[in-house]
């Protein structure tokens, strides 16, 4: 895990004011597993989705390297708003469904019975 740290320390920039780790290293296409942002990558073993070597989400690599194993079923997201953020204490554990209904609270309500 020293390597990836390494690895993943040469490649972020420390914003000093939120202190946020912004990743400055490949980055997926938009629109990747309908995900609408760009994300940072890594070419690394994820020992849950595949034991060869690929490119996975920089921000699962970062959990891995400073926190621990990331529990099958569960996805790193982050708690800052900057969606190139890898400081660990950014990245939180969530299910797949707390991640889901997360999305659905910040999209804007609509009033339709305001007169
Ligand atoms: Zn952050």
């Amino acid at each position: 895990m020293q390597r990836l740290r390494e690895r993943i320390e040469a490649k972020v920039k420390w914003d000093e004011e939120t202190d946020c780790w912004v990743w400055t290293g490949r980055l997926s296409a938009p629109g990747r597993q309908g995900r609408p942002h760009r994300e940072g990558l890594i070419k690394t073993f994820d020992p849950i989705e595949s034991n060869d070597l690929k490119r996975i989400s920089v921000a699962r690599a970062s959990y891995m390297a400073y926190v621990g194993a990331i529990p099958e079923g569960m996805c790193v997201t982050r708690e800052c708003a900057n969606p190139l953020c890898i400081n660990p204490e950014h990245l939180v554990l969530r299910t797949r469904s707390e991640h889901a209904q997360r999305k659905r609270k910040r999209r804007p309500i609509i009033k339709s019975n305001e007169d």
